[in-house]
């Protein structure tokens, strides 16, 4: 399987190169250039595999060779010692939920995979990698514990200081070994325009061997498809078409959905369900696409303005606005909305959610008043509601359970660097300590 520049076609890419390269030259994104087929006998027996199983069936039919299958069994049996259940909730109404990783959100399933791949490719040739990563939250965390102790790899995480939640921000600084997190004292904008300028600066470039581990990597998307081809094995048995309803930021989640429906998955529609950074749905609505500078909501890691994976998003439905919207339903809910939904289903059914996840809610409910029709209906739960404790408490009006994983945090000191948002002193850090 060779990756494509969404920029320029005959750009052309390795995984490894992909991987490594994290972006093509030109500044696009790496797309498969074809889409392999999952085999009938394997969609005809799914539901008797394993989430491991099907994970290997998906990469080894993508990747084509590039790593073995023996290989790749090794690799996702490392990766993965957790699961993506689905968990009925009211009738024909489905939470597929990603939150039972280290970190407890669903960019686990991404960051695992791209470490091992990472590590795959690196035991073979030898090199050692530093991968910058400036996070809002969920992403630092899923990295520092994917990457935690790879041989070869060192991690710096990049985080703006108070503005991320105290869970959070001990997943990022209580690991240690090769994890450094470094807490600046700006935005979340700043810390990524310090990781752009570090990639920028030739220095650093021809001294380290620089990557990134964000979103945009090819490596954290493939992965993401493995839970929609589980989910639907998990389903299958109840004989309709399913609708999946994805709570959506950088649109990483949601192509990876798509991907999956191009290898064969067969799955009925998408529901593209956002915050009041709304710049995707608008765009379904009326195919002009706006993006805008990014808005706080408390579904905050979806607070992306202009989506990162938009190109890609755009490149599986050839770059046609109309067979987007046949496929995609979009939607949009404020703050108000999102706690109200987080209040009905806690009365309800008795199931918590973090905000992120009751946004994912609305937009099936949406879609099932608006739409309609016999199908089974399945909404993403991104992250576990203890990681947004005050939120969800306040919202909720109710203490909920913390998980011991998550509350044995709280008694671990942080260890952190902290500076100011400036590139010469940032510069001279990394100097001293990357090797
Ligand atoms: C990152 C994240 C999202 C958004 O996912 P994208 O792939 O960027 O669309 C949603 N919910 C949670 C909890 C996240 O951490």
């Amino acid at each position: 399987m060779k990756f494509y520049s969404t920029k320029t076609e005959s750009l052309k890419a390795s995984l490894e190169e992909a991987i490594f390269n994290s972006l093509p030259p030109d500044n696009g994104l790496y797309m498969p250039e074809s889409f392999p087929k999952i085999s009938d006998e394997f969609l005809a027996d799914i539901q008797n595999k394993s989430f491991k199983e099907i994970a290997v069936e998906v990469a080894d039919t993508l990747f084509e060779g590039e790593i073995t299958r023996t290989e790749l069994e090794d690799l996702i049996e490392n990766a993965y010692d957790f699961d993506a259940p689905v968990v009925e909730i009211g009738t024909n109404n489905y939470v597929l939920e990603l939150f039972h990783g280290p970190s407890m959100a669903f960019k686990d399933f991404g960051a695992r995979f791209m470490a091992a791949v990472m590590s795959h490719f690196l035991i073979k040739s030898e090199k050692k990698i530093n991968i910058l990563v400036a996070t809002s939250g969920d992403t630092g965390g899923a990295v520092a514990q994917g990457f935690y102790k790879v041989p070869g790899i060192d991690v710096t995480i990049l985080y703006p200081s108070g503005k991320v939640s105290e869970i959070q921000e001990k997943q990022l600084t209580t690991l240690g070994h090769n994890v450094t997190a470094i807490e600046i004292d700006g935005t979340f904008d700043d810390c990524q325009q310090l990781v752009k300028d570090a990639f920028l600066d030739s220095e650093l470039s021809s001294k380290f061997n620089l990557a990134s581990a964000n979103s945009i990597n090819i490596a954290r998307l493939i992965p993401q498809s493995f839970y929609f081809f589980s989910a639907y094995a998990q389903l299958k048995k109840l004989g309709k078409p399913i609708v999946f309803s994805v709570p959506s930021g950088n649109f990483g989640n949601l192509s990876a959905g798509l991907l999956a429906c191009k290898m064969g998955l067969p799955l009925q529609h998408f529901v593209a369900a956002t915050n009041l950074n709304n710049a995707v749905p608008r765009y379904l609505a009326s195919g002009t696409y706006e993006p805008a500078p990014s808005i706080e909501t408390i579904s905050n890691a979806m607070d992306v303005g202009s989506p990162s994976n938009f190109v890609r998003l755009k490149r599986f439905f050839g770059d046609d606005w109309k067979s987007a919207t046949e496929k995609i339903f979009g939607t949009f809910f404020d703050d108000e909305q999102t706690r109200e939904a987080m209040r009905q289903v806690y009365e309800n059914s008795d199931y918590v959610m973090c905000p992120h996840t009751a946004v994912a809610y609305l937009g099936l409910k949406e879609y099932s008043e608006k739409i309609g029709g016999d199908f089974t209906g399945v909404f993403l739960s991104t992250a576990h509601p203890a990681k947004f404790i005050d939120l969800v408490e306040e919202t909720l009006g109710e203490k909920i359970e913390i998980p011991a994983r998550l509350e044995s945090l709280l008694h671990i000191e942080k260890v952190s660097i902290k500076m100011k948002a400036d590139f010469s002193a940032f510069k001279e850090l990394l100097l001293s300590r990357l090797h």
